[in-house]
């Protein structure tokens, strides 16, 4: 094959090895976005409300993972922007549910 053919080829056709692009950050694993819930009664599933603003110091969030189990992140620290610190996980026996997470809406501060 005549180089100038393989050359427009080569251009034509994908790559068959994409170079990987190295990654900036040390964790690339996404942050699941949780949205708040203003309701009432429980909080449905991966979703979180605010505790009362007397003891959101203290209890911060309550968050609902994704088969319903209320956890209370008085354990976590939480930024303003909402990132909770560590990662939060389930302590019910029968859910496996371990991520990181952000409530959404947060705006009682770093706490
Ligand atoms: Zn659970």
């Amino acid at each position: 094959m005549p180089r100038w053919l393989r050359s427009l080829l080569s251009r034509m056709l994908p790559r068959k090895n994409p170079v990987h692009q190295p990654t900036s950050r040390l964790w690339t694993r996404p942050r699941l976005d949780v949205p708040r819930y203003a309701g009432a009664g429980e909080v449905p599933p991966m979703h979180w409300r605010s505790c009362h603003p007397a003891t959101v110091r203290r209890f911060k969030a309550e968050f609902s993972c994704p088969n319903g189990h209320g956890i209370v992140l008085k354990g976590h620290s939480i930024d303003a922007d909402g990132t909770v610190h560590p990662s939060v996980v389930c302590p019910s026996r029968s859910c496996g549910f371990h991520d990181f997470v952000r409530l959404a809406r947060w705006d009682a501060g770093p706490v």
